[in-house]
């Protein structure tokens, strides 16, 4: 479903995911676990749109930054581009600017 401005595209990384379960508690409608291990499952590649607040929520909550949530605008829809709104996994947190780097790095500057 699509109110024409925009189209949530969702992808999860089980490689990387733990299995804390924090996105299927925040947003079951697109996320599920595994019974075997509790890696997650992803219930919806682009569920409505009505879900971006919810889902990008659980991306940056996510532990692991498994999560990645892209905002395509009808332009992008159509092949030209996307906005990306969270990106997360293993590229991110190598990086010098994930937000897993500098949740840490205000963990630690509040233990001082
Ligand atoms: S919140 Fe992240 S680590 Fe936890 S199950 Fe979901 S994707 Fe996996």
């Amino acid at each position: 479903m699509s109110n024409g401005t925009f189209k949530l595209r969702v992808a999860v990384d089980q490689d990387v995911c733990v299995g804390a379960g924090l996105c299927v508690l925040s947003t079951a409608e697109v996320f599920d676990q595994r019974d075997e291990d509790g890696v997650v499952k992803l219930l919806q590649t682009e569920p409505d749109e009505a879900l971006y607040e919810k889902v990008l929520g659980a991306a940056r909550k996510c532990p692991s930054k498994a999560i990645k949530v892209e905002k395509l605008t009808d332009d992008a829809a159509q092949g030209s581009g996307s906005e990306r709104a969270a990106q997360c996994g293993r590229d991110r947190r190598r990086g010098s600017g994930g937000l897993a780097g500098r949740g840490l790095a205000a963990r630690r500057r509040l233990r001082r």
